[in-house]
C-alpha cells in the first residue's frame, strides 16, 4: 500500500487490514512516497517523519511492515518503480497494490499502466466521498472491495492540528504523540491557496 502518509491514519490501517483479510495476504507493506509530484504544490513533511509515523502506526501488527524503497530512492515516486523494487526484494511473492477510490481514479493517468498490471494485482477500496469505479482499466486487472467507511483524510488531520483541534482516535496514539513531539502541521496552509 503506497501513500504519502502525512500522517498515516486509521483509514489507511482499516483498508489494509480488511484487504489482507479478504485476500489472505501474508503481509501488508506500507510504502511511504519520496517527494510526490501530485502534491508538489504543498510542502510535504520530511520523508523520515512520514516513514517513522508509519512504523509507529504499524509496529503492533505482525503482518504489517514498512518499506523504505521510495524514501531511499528519493525524488518523485512512480508506482512502477515501487513495484519493480518490491518484486526484486521478494521475487517469489505475488504482489497486490492496495489503493483508495480516489487514487484508483488516477491510475489511468499513471505511466506504463500495462506493466503496472503485470507486476501486481490492484485492489481498489471504497472511501467516503469518492466513487469507486475501474473505468477504462483492463478487465480483471483490478478488484474493487468495500471496506468499513472511515471519513478520515491526512489533509483533515493536518488542518485539525493547525487549528488546535484533536486528532486522537483518527490516528494511532503514538502518531498523535509523534506529531506533537516533532511540531508537525503547526504552520502554513494544508491545501494550496488556502487562506489562513
Ligand atoms: P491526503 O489528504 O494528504 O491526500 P490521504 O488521507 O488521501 O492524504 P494518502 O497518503 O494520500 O492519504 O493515501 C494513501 C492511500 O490510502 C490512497 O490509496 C488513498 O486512496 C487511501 N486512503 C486514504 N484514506 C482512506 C480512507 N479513509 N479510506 C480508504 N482509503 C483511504
Ligand atoms: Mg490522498
Amino acid at each position: 500500500m503506497g501513500g504519502t502518509f502525512d500522517p498515516v491514519h486509521h483509514g489507511h490501517l482499516v483498508a489494509a487490514s480488511e484487504v489482507a483479510g479478504l485476500f489472505g495476504l501474508d503481509e501488508v507493506v506500507f510504502v511511504p512516497t519520496g517527494a510526490p509530484w501530485q502534491k508538489s504544490d504543498r510542502g510535504v513533511s520530511p520523508a523520515e517523519d512520514r516513514y517513522l509515523m508509519t512504523v509507529i502506526a504499524t509496529a503492533s501488527n505482525p503482518r504489517f511492515s514498512v518499506s523504505r524503497v521510495d524514501v531511499d530512492r528519493g525524488g518523485p515516486t512512480y508506482t512502477i518503480d515501487t513495484l519493480t523494487d518490491l518484486q526484486r526484494q521478494h521475487p517469489d511473492a505475488e504482489l497486490f497494490f492496495i489503493t483508495g477510490a480516489d487514487a484508483l481514479a488516477q491510475i489511468v493517468s499513471w505511466r506504463e499502466t500495462d506493466k503496472l498490471f503485470q507486476l501486481a494485482h490492484f485492489v481498489g477500496v471504497t472511501r467516503p466521498g469518492y466513487q469507486l469505479a475501474d473505468g477504462d482499466l483492463p478487465p480483471g486487472a483490478v478488484s474493487l472491495v468495500e471496506v468499513p467507511a472511515l471519513a478520515i483524510s491526512s489533509t483533515d488531520c493536518r488542518d485539525r492540528v493547525r487549528r488546535g483541534m484533536p486528532v486522537w482516535y483518527l490516528v494511532p496514539d503514538g502518531v498523535v504523540q509523534y506529531i506533537e513531539k516533532r511540531g508537525l502541521y503547526r504552520g502554513g496552509p494544508s491545501r494550496p491557496g488556502e487562506v489562513l
